[in-house]
């Protein structure tokens, strides 16, 4: 399609955009009066406005149930967190079964990694991705010591090609290949948080499976944000955060996926808790173990259900759009801020230099050579809120469900403004 870098033309793909009615489904944050050009919601989607009820109804039955609120709420808070599995499982290509939401992100791959890293003297090694999420490095260096390991000879990176920003699908081939019989486990980010970068999920899995490791994906920055078909793909296990495209809010629940072919192994280690047995005869208080059938058995404690009511109202807005309409609208809106930086990039001496490859969801990560932190200051006070990495490069996420065609093209005038003026 022939884009232009017009006011008109930014209008009509939003007046075309099925979606656009969403846009006011969300709170946004204000700047001089107007609301902000939002991209970040990479790092902290946007509060939809319905979530509000959804948290008062908890407090409201908490107010006037307390205890009974349990089993007596309109939504009882006991079984409260299975209301997530059904739409979520659509989210990632799931089975229902396969998934549960609890803890938080970095807990829950600890929690897996007791299930699916089990070294041995001759099996032990973990495929990663070079400068992974820091807190996925330091998961995998302290389980790595947690088994006696050292972690330098147990964590294998796969690199970027010297001079490149990205990865090649065939260096992770090659190195699980190399590693060969040693290899315990692969353990990635699906969708790179800097690059932006989406892997070939399906591909890798089938690689290391062969290789006769477990593999798991950290999907952090790939939900609600790319299509994921975990169970076609074979995937042993999965996590992910809800805050950044699931739009749950601040450090609130995670979701985990567990393959339907370990829902019912008794030989697989698991650190268990009372949430994860078998619901019928959990009251009952008896000292046995009897795990749920589902991937609720990884569950521990009762669910912070204030934690999860936030998720369960923003999976009800992916319920009724659907990720082919928010993917088929993510991919018009990133090539068309795609095409608007290259506008702006004929018109300034600043190069932009787009990092990320072809292989994309909804993020841009673009280099501004020669422009400093004050172009993100600029960008900040004239209601445009970017994520900024040392030394100069800007991650743009323009999420679907909010962002409109007009915000990228007012993007592009602010965005020049401050490389010309500031
Ligand atoms: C955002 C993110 C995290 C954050 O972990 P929390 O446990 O939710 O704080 C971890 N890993 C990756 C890859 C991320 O993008």
């Amino acid at each position: 399609m022939e884009f232009k870098n017009t006011l008109t033309f930014a209008r009509e793909q939003d007046a075309q955009d099925p979606l656009a009615r969403y846009r006011d489904a969300f709170h946004f944050p204000k700047v001089n009066g107007k609301d902000v050009i939002y991209f970040t919601g990479n790092s902290l989607g946007l509060q939809p406005k319905r979530t509000k009820e959804y948290v008062d109804e908890v407090m409201e039955d908490w107010a006037q149930m307390a205890v009974e609120g349990h089993f007596q709420a309109e939504k009882p808070w006991w079984d409260y967190h299975e209301r997530l599995a059904a739409p979520l499982a659509k989210v990632v290509g799931a089975k229902t079964k396969e998934i549960s939401v609890m803890n938080t992100l970095t807990v829950n791959l600890h929690l897996l990694m007791v299930s699916f890293y089990r070294p041995t003297a001759k099996r032990f090694k973990i495929i990663c991705e070079e400068k992974a999420f820091p807190s996925d490095q330091y998961m995998l260096q302290s389980q790595a010591r947690f088994h006696g390991l050292n972690p330098e000879e147990c964590i294998v990176e796969v690199k970027k090609r010297p001079g490149e920003h990205h990865w090649h699908t065939q260096d992770f081939l090659d190195k699980i290949a190399e590693v060969g019989e040693e290899l315990a486990l692969v353990l990635i980010g699906g969708v790179n948080y800097y690059n932006g970068q989406v892997l070939d999920m399906a591909r890798i899995t089938e690689a290391g499976k062969a290789a006769g490791a477990f593999v798991g994906w950290d999907l952090a920055h790939a939900v609600g944000n790319v299509a994921l078909e975990l169970n076609q793909w074979k995937v042993d296990f999965a996590a992910w955060c809800s805050y950044k495209y699931m739009n749950s809010g601040p450090g609130n629940a995670s979701g985990i996926y567990v393959n339907e072919q370990y829902l019912d192994r008794t030989d697989l280690p698991r650190f268990e808790g009372w949430w994860g047995t078998r619901k019928e005869t959990r009251f009952l208080m008896r000292p046995e173990f009897e795990p749920m059938p589902n991937a609720d058995a990884w569950q521990l404690s009762n669910a912070p259900i204030l934690s999860v009511a936030p998720y369960l109202a923003s999976l009800s807005l992916f319920e009724e759009v659907g990720m082919p309409a928010l993917i088929k609208k993510r991919d018009k809106l990133v090539a068309y801020l795609e095409f608007i930086l290259r506008e702006v990039d004929k018109e300034v001496s600043t190069s932009f230099e787009i990092i990320t490859p072809k292989e994309r969801g909804c993020q841009l990560s673009v280099f501004l050579h020669g422009e400093g932190k004050s172009l993100f200051h600029f960008l900040m006070q004239n209601g445009v809120i970017t994520d900024w990495r040392e030394p100069n490069v800007i991650r743009l996420a323009p999420a679907p469900f909010y962002c409109s065609f007009e915000d990228m093209f007012r993007f592009g005038t602010i965005l020049k403004q401050g490389i010309l003026e500031h």
